[in-house]
């Protein structure tokens, strides 16, 4: 037999595959570098068994790689060989002859030691089972307080038990503005761990968190490092790092601790209640109604919401049985649409009537009986229903800031409204009112 023949790319095939065959062998060849057919034929068999064609092969990137044969695959040829053509060529069948010292060359040697590192049936790698995943913030689903999260999941793996446990320590590439912990953009866990006999598979824990801010698709890209301790395990180069990609589409308002979502100071407000509305519950013919100006109150310099009878200061005179009135200062809506735990501030004095004086009103339906107070109210469905907040507001003679937490139930309400009622029968009176 006048030269050789191979299975091609057999490294971890069946026993039947695993073969090459050499011919015109002789015992005597020279000593390397120098030429001799015994010596080429059966590295480039060997060749052929790990995987590599003829460097005559248009499969190579950029084409053939020298001119040495006709190619294979009918591409132009390549350029001649400086020096000597490799291992893997026909080049000894020409004037170029093939130069031993050049091995396998670059490319046909890349892709060798390439399926050789790659070849499970040599040594237990180690790689991810994924190299993608693409999770969505605002599919944070886990509750954590104010900082949900997403739970995605992957899995490093090793084929088989290598000889001493390795450890993996993860190197996440991080991008700018992707911070990396609990409660930042995302917790890993763990970012180290040990493969052997006991852990064939570990599985690495994402909390992506929704922060609430509006960023782009931030891409964070793990790598790893493989301390093998004199092991056999090796870091394959397929699916040896892992990306997880976080988008984000929500644009919601931003939410930081104690970040105002709506704000009245009634000062900038020139004309009547501004945008917010006075509802008369009861008491059409009443003269109490909610204005905003100047209170003439010394607690009050500037601008405020208040009960007037007569459109002017806050003091009024209710005598009358017509007095006898329900009104509500309705604000306007708050939209707060990816906003939790809210607090309502506000600054107030409200004296009214604190001990119980049977007044007029009865029986008109609200039964306005007892005292005159006021009354806090929210509504999450833009007024059509209310909800109380705190009752029997009176006997407050100075100025109070106070803060009450909203339900949960207010929570991400686009249609969120609150409302300050004034309630007064016609017994008794003290100013302030409200
Ligand atoms: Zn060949």
């Amino acid at each position: 037999m006048g030269g050789g023949r191979a299975f091609l790319d057999i490294l971890c095939s069946g026993s039947g595959s695993k073969t090459g065959v050499s011919g015109n062998l002789t015992n005597s060849f020279n000593q390397f570098p120098l030429y001799s057919w015994s010596t080429m034929v059966i590295t480039h068999e060997t060749g052929h068994n790990l995987g590599s064609s003829h460097t005559q092969n248009c499969g190579w990137p950029g084409g053939a790689i020298d001119n040495c044969y006709p190619t294979e695959g009918g591409c132009a040829q390549g350029p001649a060989p400086v020096g000597g053509g490799t291992m893997m060529s026909y080049c000894h069948l020409t004037g170029y002859g093939i130069n031993f010292a050049k091995g396998f060359g670059p490319l046909p040697g890349y892709l060798i030691r390439s399926r050789v590192r790659n070849s499970t049936c040599i040594n237990p790698v180690v790689n991810f089972e994924t190299t993608l995943q693409t999770v969505m913030e605002e599919n944070a689903t886990v509750e954590n307080g104010c900082f949900d999260y997403a739970l995605v999941t992957a899995k490093i793996k090793i084929n088989y038990t290598p000889s001493q446990p390795a450890t993996v320590t993860l190197l996440p590439t991080i991008p700018d503005g992707l911070e990396i912990g609990p409660d930042k953009d995302i917790e890993i866990s763990p970012v180290n761990f040990i493969i052997d006999s006991t852990n064939l598979s570990q599985t690495i824990s994402f909390k992506v968190y929704n922060d609430a801010l509006t960023e782009g698709t931030e891409s964070l890209l793990i790598n790893f490092n493989l301390d093998a301790n004199g092991g056999n395990a090796v870091k394959r180069n397929t699916n040896n790092s892992h990306t997880i990609n976080i988008t984000e589409t929500d644009h919601g308002p931003y939410e930081t601790p104690g970040q105002p979502l709506f704000q009245e100071s009634f000062d900038s407000i020139s004309n009547g209640l501004g945008n917010w509305e006075q509802t008369v519950v009861y008491g059409t013919t009443s003269p109490n109604r909610w204005i905003v100006g100047y209170s003439a109150d010394p607690f009050f310099a500037g601008k405020s919401a208040y009960i007037s009878n007569d459109g002017g200061t806050y003091a009024y005179a209710g005598y009358t049985a017509s007095d006898s009135s329900i009104v509500r200062l309705v604000s306007p809506v708050i939209n707060a649409s990816g906003f939790t735990s809210l607090h309502l501030s506000y600054l107030y004095k409200c004296v009214g009537e604190y001990t119980f004086v049977q007044g007029g009103g009865t029986g008109q339906g609200e039964n306005i009986v007892g005292k005159d107070y006021g009354k806090l109210l929210y509504s999450i469905d833009n007024g059509s229903n209310w909800i109380l907040l705190k009752d029997n507001i009176s006997g407050r003679y100075s100025s109070q800031l106070e803060d009450i937490a909203l339900p949960a139930a207010a929570n991400n309400s686009s249609s969120l409204r609150i409302a300050f009622e004034w309630r007064n029968n016609d017994s008794v009176v003290n100013n302030p009112p409200y």
